[in-house]
């Protein structure tokens, strides 16, 4: 087998491929706008988000996640899952957040 891809970008092909017409996933909790289209799909360690809500209730931009916890969100916040780096375009806001320190 001839292998044209690295695990990553083929990894990375396949996620994009299933969340192509699932904008619907993306919707914010606490405001109109849609995660996707912002470009703020992050992840951030469970005990941040458990903070401010359930595992599976659905996707904040990041605005609303700040608003939850009442601050900014900083590098420390965010996981080191390959969405955090770049994986899928990021937002300036995301960018700005990611690269702040606590
Ligand atoms: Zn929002």
């Amino acid at each position: 087998m001839i292998y044209t891809q690295t695990t990553e970008a083929y990894n990375k092909a396949r996620i994009i491929i299933w969340l192509k017409d699932k904008l619907e996933l993306f919707w914010c909790l606490d405001c109109p706008l849609n995660t996707k289209e912002l470009l703020e799909y992050y992840n951030v360690h469970d005990n941040i988000w458990n903070s401010v809500a359930s595992p599976n209730d659905g996707m904040l931009c990041i605005g609303c996640l700040e608003n939850r916890l009442g601050r900014r969100l900083s590098r420390n916040d965010f996981s080191d899952a390959p969405i955090n780096h770049g994986y899928f375009p990021r937002s300036d806001r995301f960018i700005d957040r990611f690269n702040s320190a606590s």
